[in-house]
């Protein structure tokens, strides 16, 4: 029989797993899903980065690539992340299939058995596991209390980290939150990254979704060039989930080790692919039109909310948002069917999407019970569809 390793039996599935197959059983049986689940635009990819993936192709770009990357790509991000007020040379990336990849990589390079880490909480699921693969312990500061804001949770953060902490992650906008950190909240993530000698991911993926506001790169901050790992992707900005195309800029020291992970993994990210790219980050049109949208739908969602008495912290990025289902009446029926307390939030999920066909993932798949997220990258008519059947079965 085989044998695993403790790497692996330490994670867990994706707890969302739990209600995309609940999804899936009850679209089988016929049943009509307003899944506001989903953590991908319901836009398709831009037209003219589809046509510049088929012509990388067609012009024969099948092959392996550098493994970290086409050098034009490379380039042409060195250039947005410059814009940004990032300077790092075209060898201080690597190209990556996805921002997962790219944060796997980095977990793995700098973190090892009992190395401390810091998420800060509602943290998108896949840091937990990243982590805990690479044998780190996590200590988790909850910015629930604070409207998911860090700046007057700073005191929290600080009372967190020590000169034992090797690794923050800092995700903003963040998923699942939408939380765009002030520019105050990430100068104090930098005293204290700078007074501990802490490394600092920061995970900007959702950086090109934002609404009014403009979100400060972590690595421009006096202090921070040489401990900011900066990983972005194409999934949201453009549409490309499925492509996989992501990628992380950071010191040349770590570039160097993660590079030897990177090139005995996945070699390189997909060569047409990285072609795509470089038309992605030439195309503006479509991202402001989809960023509109979302701004839109955001607006609608909170106005539906607040008709039924439901307030949110409203997100100025990305496309969640966190919705209390903590004192829901639906929720206190599962309580007295015997349910955990801190499993509230799946109770609701799973009963909202039994009895209400509306699919969000629970809270606590993020280290906050208490909440359901719900991504509104659907569209109005549907969003309208969902917040109206949970309202119908007693769920807002
Ligand atoms: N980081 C965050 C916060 C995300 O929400 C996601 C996707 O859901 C990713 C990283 C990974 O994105 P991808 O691997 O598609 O680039």
């Amino acid at each position: 029989t085989m044998e695993f390793t403790d790497r692996v039996s330490r994670v867990e599935p994706s707890a969302t797993l739990a209600i995309s197959a609940l999804a899936t059983e009850l679209e089988a049986e016929g049943a009509d899903i307003v899944d506001l689940s989903v953590g991908e635009p319901d836009f398709p990819t831009p037209e003219n980065i589809v046509e510049a993936g088929k012509d990388a192709m067609d012009a024969g770009h099948t092959g392996y690539t550098t493994s970290a990357g086409i050098l034009e790509l490379r380039e042409a991000i060195a250039d947005k992340l410059a814009a940004d007020g990032l300077e790092h040379d075209s060898d201080e990336i690597i190209v990556t299939p996805g921002a997962k990849q790219a944060l796997y990589e980095v977990v793995q390079s700098l973190v090892e058995d009992g190395d401390e880490v810091v998420l800060l909480d509602p943290a998108w699921v896949s840091y937990e596991a990243m982590v805990k693969m690479a044998g780190g312990d996590l200590t988790r500061v909850d910015l629930s209390e604070t409207d998911f804001q860090l700046e007057p949770a700073l005191d929290d953060l600080a009372a967190a980290v020590s000169d034992e902490t090797e690794l923050l992650v800092v995700n903003s906008p963040s998923n699942p939150t939408g939380a765009v950190y002030s520019d105050a909240a990430l100068e104090g993530v930098r005293d204290l990254a700078v007074e501990h000698d802490i490394t600092v991911i920061s995970d900007e993926i959702y950086k090109e979704i934002t609404y009014g506001v403009e979100p400060t790169s972590l690595g421009t901050l006096e202090g921070m060039a040489d401990r900011t790992v900066t990983v972005n992707g194409f999934s949201k900005a453009y549409s490309m989930t499925g492509w996989r195309l992501g990628y992380f800029a950071g010191p040349e020291d770590l570039i160097d080790q993660a590079g030897k992970l990177h090139s005995h993994s996945v070699s390189s990210a997909v060569n047409f692919v990285q072609h795509a790219g470089l038309e992605a980050l030439e195309t503006e049109q479509a991202v402001t039109e989809m960023v509109a949208a979302f701004e839109e739908r955001r607006d609608l969602v909170v106005d539906l909310l607040a008709e039924h008495d439901v307030d949110v912290a409203v997100p100025e990025g990305a496309f969640y948002m966190m919705v209390p289902v903590d004192d829901n009446e639906a929720r206190s029926a599962s309580d007295a069917s015997g349910d955990e307390p801190r499993a509230d939030d799946q109770a609701w999920c799973e009963g909202a999407i039994e009895d209400a066909h509306v699919a969000t993932v629970p809270g606590s798949a993020f280290g906050t019970p208490g909440y359901a997220r719900i991504s509104y990258a659907a569209s109005e008519e549907r969003l309208e569809e969902g917040i109206e059947r949970l309202a119908e079965e007693g769920y807002l």
